[in-house]
């Protein structure tokens, strides 16, 4: 099964509306046809920049995403946003369960699980976050707890949905930490997550899942761990946030 590479910037808190779209137009001069027709390429910025970067990137095959999405369509919830709202300023894509989020913000599996029935039935292309922190790594719980955020998460999800998700597997230890995950680290990860994925959808589905690694990819490491079987690409968030690092990076994933 060949899938497609994907590689997504989490640009978090980070770019004003003028900042954004002075990258987004960076990215777009520095990413040939050739290279957009290999690799699917999204760019998640803050919601106040969605619409100044989705209008520097018309017309060009690079997708534009949020960082994440409310299940409701409307209503008392203040601070959120709704998946209609994010298509209507140009989102296509939605990162959904970030471990920022499930850390500081009280993310859980459950939210997670509604976040992400919204977002498909609004049609948003959802990149689904797991991982597993430090302690639970050291204490021989990984792969448990990728396989309680799994069932948790994708609880009641249709297997013909899932062409639209994709999913990235970011140890919490390796975000913004510098430290990235061995290739063989990484691919064991991965490729225990695409079997619980074919044991809750199929092995079809499972094979066409694209699973991104997430954590401290740079254009240094990014070869080496998307030429792993199972990583099919990248979630990336400090080297997305200049156009020099990003677009190292999809070369070099690309190059694997
Ligand atoms: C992320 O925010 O999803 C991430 C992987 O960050 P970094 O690349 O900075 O570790």
């Amino acid at each position: 099964m060949s899938r497609k590479v994907i590689v997504a910037g989490n640009w978090k808190m980070n770019k004003l509306p003028g900042e954004g779209a002075a990258l987004a137009t960076e990215l777009r001069q520095q990413l040939s046809a050739e290279i957009l027709k290999e690799a699917e390429v999204v760019v998640c910025p803050p919601f106040t920049a969605i619409s100044a970067v989705a209008e520097a990137l018309r017309g060009s095959a690079i997708k534009v995403g949020a960082q994440n999405v409310h299940w409701a369509a409307s209503g008392a919830f203040t601070g959120e946003i709704s998946a209609e709202m994010l298509k209507s300023v140009g989102a296509e894509y939605v990162i959904i369960g970030h471990s920022e989020r499930r850390q500081y913000f009280g993310e859980t599996d459950a939210t997670v699980n509604s976040r992400l029935k919204a977002a498909l039935a609004a049609g948003l292309r959802p990149i689904v976050c797991i991982g597993e922190l430090e302690a639970e790594r050291k204490n021989g719980e990984t792969n448990a707890v990728l396989s309680r955020q799994i069932r948790g998460g994708f609880a009641g999800i249709d297997a013909a949905a899932m062409a639209q998700v994709v999913v990235a597997y970011e140890p919490v230890w390796a975000i913004g930490t510098g430290l990235t995950a061995t290739p063989a680290i990484a691919e064991d990860a991965h490729r225990f997550i695409r079997a619980e994925f074919a044991a809750l959808f199929g092995a079809p589905v499972a094979d066409a899942l694209r699973i991104q690694y997430g954590g401290s990819m740079k254009p240094e490491n990014a070869r080496e761990l998307v030429a792993c079987p199972d990583i099919d690409g990248g979630l990336i968030g400090g080297a997305a946030l200049k156009a020099e690092s990003f677009v190292k990076l999809i070369h070099e994933a690309l190059a694997r």
